[in-house]
Formats: C-alpha cells, sequence, structure tokens
C-alpha cells in the first residue's frame, strides 16, 4: 500500500491529546481517518470539541468553511477495533503503557492486512519492546508527534531493532506529504528531543 496516497485509510486509536491531534493531522493532508478510542463517548467528545475550535477558526476568519467541514467529515469515530481491519497505517496514541500498546498490537495484527503499517506515538517506551508482541515486528515504528501536534512540525520516526528500512522509508514520504519536518531515531531512551 501506497501510504504517502491520500485515500489511504488512516486509523487513530485513542482520541486524548495527541490522537485528535494526529486524526485532524491525517485528515487535513485528505486521508479518511478512522478514531477509535476504549471510551467511545471519548472519542465522540474529542471530535466535538475539535469541530467547535475549527469552526471558531472559520468564524474569526482564519480557516476555510468547505475545507473545514471536508476536514471534519473525513474524521469518523468507530466503536470497534473489527472496524480498523482496512487501515493502510494505524498510529496508537493510548496510555503510556507497554502491556497496553502490545495487546493492542497484537490484536491489529490479527486484523489488519500484512501490508498495513502501524505506528507508535509512545514518548518514552522502547518501540523494540512494543514491537516484541508482534509476529511481523518490521511494520512497526515510532511516530512521536509533538503536542499540539496540528501545530508542531518535528516528528520523530523512530526505529526498534526490527523496524525496516522499508516502514521508515514510507513514513518519512508520509510525513513530509503531512507538512511535517522528520527526523529518524533509534529506540533509546527519550529518543532525541526529550534525550
Ligand atoms: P490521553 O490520556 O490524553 O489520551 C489517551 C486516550 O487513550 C484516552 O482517551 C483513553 O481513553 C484512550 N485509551 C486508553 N487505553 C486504550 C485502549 N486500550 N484502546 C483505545 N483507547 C485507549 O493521552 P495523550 O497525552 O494523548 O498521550 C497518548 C500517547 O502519546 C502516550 O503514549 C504519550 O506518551 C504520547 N505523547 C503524549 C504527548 C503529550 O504531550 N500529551 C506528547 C507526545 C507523545
Amino acid at each position: 500500500m501506497n501510504l504517502p496516497n491520500v485515500y489511504a485509510r488512516v486509523a487513530v486509536i485513542g482520541a486524548g491529546t495527541m490522537g485528535i491531534g494526529i486524526a485532524q493531522v491525517a485528515a487535513g493532508a485528505g486521508h479518511p481517518v478512522w478514531l477509535f478510542d476504549i471510551d467511545a463517548a471519548a472519542a465522540r467528545q474529542a471530535l466535538d470539541a475539535l469541530g467547535q475550535r475549527l469552526r471558531q477558526r472559520v468564524e474569526s476568519g482564519k480557516a476555510d468553511a468547505d475545507a473545514t467541514e471536508a476536514l471534519l467529515g473525513r474524521i469518523q469515530p468507530v466503536e470497534s477495533l473489527d472496524q480498523l481491519a482496512d487501515s493502510a497505517l494505524v498510529i496508537e496514541a493510548v496510555a503510556e503503557k507497554l502491556a497496553i500498546k502490545q495487546s493492542l498490537f497484537r490484536e491489529l495484527e490479527a486484523l489488519c492486512s500484512p501490508a498495513a503499517l502501524f505506528a507508535s506515538n509512545t514518548s518514552s517506551l522502547s518501540i523494540t519492546a512494543i514491537g516484541g508482541a508482534l509476529h511481523h515486528p518490521q511494520r512497526l515504528a515510532g511516530l512521536h508527534f509533538f503536542n499540539p501536534a496540528p501545530v508542531m512540525k518535528l516528528v520523530e520516526i523512530v526505529s526498534g531493532l526490527d523496524t525496516s528500512a522499508e516502514t521508515v522509508a514510507e513514513l518519512q514520504a508520509l510525513t513530509r506529504q503531512w507538512g511535517k519536518q522528520s527526523v529518524l531515531c533509534r529506540s533509546t531512551p527519550g529518543f532525541i528531543v526529550n534525550r
């Protein structure tokens, strides 16, 4: 699957501070986005709050109304992980707990196409350790956005010991298309910026 293609479906898991911002970035670049949170109400509330923020920008003349409605229309909240099966890329932004992230990716690996890429927005966990839960850890990398994701240009693309060069190259091309500046790093504590 050619990720930079804007028709490629992106799934964002976790609709907290980072997840909703990442969903906005992907939808802003034109991708259809699934948004899943274990708390379905949290996903709906995050999307409502995003709608309010963006429509305020339209009212104050800072954003285009049609483009804003198109962006919002591309983000679809879903209530079960099964609905993410046809995603080309899944970006995880759930609680910072290794066991939760490992169990999520294990479930996703059973659901998604072998061609789908997996990314974790973890700030501090080892990508090698998260990938340890997968049969095919080559498809997983860190994609570390900074808060607020729609504003901050820098994204760290983090390789675990098993991450493939193809996964990194696809994420590099994708983040470039999303208007981000990426830096590549190995999965060491703090990556680059937080170290
Ligand atoms: P948050 O607490 O705002 O949101 C986390 C969301 O994940 C919550 O809505 C929660 O309901 C949901 N969730 C928890 N377990 C889940 C599961 N198993 N399946 C689906 N949804 C689940 O957290 P955040 O600040 O957005 O951080 C998310 C990730 O991003 C963490 O790994 C964090 O380290 C990383 N991060 C955070 C920041 C930041 O400044 N907040 C910056 C960069 C990276």
